[in-house]
C-alpha cells in the first residue's frame, strides 16, 4: 500500500523536476517492478484527462520515456573513443531506483501525503485490478507481440532478432557490434516519434492517434523494464500484481 502511495506522489510531483530527470536518466528510469507499477498506477488512477479516453492514459510515462529513449539512442550512436565511456555503457543503470530508495528510507513513509482524494487502501485496490492497463495491452497486442524482446519472451527461447532486445538483455550482450548499436538506436527513435504523437493526443490540442501510436508506450516500457507485464496481461487476465521481473535485482551499483 505504501508502494502505491509513493508511486502516486511520484507521478504527480517528483518526475517533473529537472534534477530528478537527470537522476532518472542515469538510472534509466525506475527498476522494472516500479517502472511498470508506475505506468499501471497512472493508467488505472488518472481520471478525467483530455483526449479520447478521458484519462486512463500514460501521460507522464510518455513524457519520461521520450526523454529516456532519446538519452539511450544518443548514447548508442556515439563513436567509441578512449576518452569516453564505451557507447553501450549507456545501457547500464547508474544509481538506485527512486522508489526502491524512498521505500528503504526510514524518514519518508508518513511524510508523503497522498494526492487527489486518495484513500490509500482504495487506490491500491483500484490499481490492482488493472482493468485499463489490460485493455491497453489487449488493444495493441497485434502490433507489439512481434516486437517483444526475444530473451524476455518464453516462447522465442532467445532466438529472435537481437535488435529487439530490451535494455537489460542488450546490456548482457555487451560489447555490442557497432551496426547493432545503430540499429537499436534507430528503433528507439522510431518508437519515440510515435510516442510523441501519443503524448500530443492526450492534450487538449492534440489530434487523435491510431494503434501504432497507442502501442508505442508499451514498446518503450518493454525496452526499459522488460516484457513480463504485457505478456502476462495479454495472455492471462488474473488478479493482483504479477511476479516482479527478476532483472530488478541487477539494478543499482
Ligand atoms: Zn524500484
Ligand atoms: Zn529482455
Amino acid at each position: 500500500m505504501e508502494e502505491v502511495r509513493q508511486l502516486w506522489s511520484f507521478i504527480h510531483g517528483d518526475i517533473m523536476d529537472g534534477s530528478m530527470r537527470r537522476l532518472l536518466r542515469a538510472s534509466l528510469g525506475l527498476c522494472p517492478r516500479h517502472a511498470w507499477a508506475y505506468a499501471v498506477v497512472e493508467v488505472e488512477l488518472w481520471q478525467a484527462g483530455a483526449g479520447a479516453r478521458g484519462g486512463h492514459q500514460p501521460f507522464d510515462v510518455t513524457i519520461l520515456y521520450e526523454d529516456l529513449l532519446e538519452h539511450v539512442a544518443d548514447g548508442l550512436d556515439q563513436k567509441s573513443s578512449l576518452l569516453h565511456r564505451h557507447p553501450d555503457d549507456v545501457l547500464v543503470p547508474v544509481g538506485p531506483c527512486r522508489i526502491c530508495a524512498d521505500m528503504a528510507s526510514p524518514d519518508l513513509p508518513g511524510l508523503r501525503i497522498g494526492y487527489a482524494n486518495s484513500n490509500t487502501e482504495a487506490l491500491t485496490a483500484e490499481a490492482n485490478t488493472l482493468v485499463h492497463s489490460t485493455t491497453w495491452c489487449l488493444e495493441t497486442v497485434g502490433l507489439w507481440r512481434e516486437r517483444v524482446c526475444p530473451d524476455c519472451d518464453p516462447s522465442s527461447e532467445g532466438t529472435g532478432d537481437p535488435v529487439l532486445l530490451c535494455c537489460y538483455h542488450l546490456a548482457k550482450r555487451r560489447p555490442l557490434a557497432e551496426d547493432l548499436r545503430h540499429e537499436v538506436a534507430a528503433r528507439l527513435r522510431e518508437i519515440r516519434a510515435r510516442m510523441r504523437h501519443l503524448t500530443d493526443s492526450m492534450t487538449d490540442h492534440g489530434a487523435a492517434v491510431g494503434a501504432a501510436e497507442n502501442t508505442s508506450w508499451i514498446e518503450a516500457m518493454g525496452f526499459f523494464a522488460g516484457w513480463g507485464l504485457p505478456l502476462y496481461l495479454a495472455t492471462d487476465v488474473g488478479e493482483g500484481w504479477p511476479e516482479p521481473h527478476s532483472q530488478g535485482a541487477e539494478q543499482g551499483e
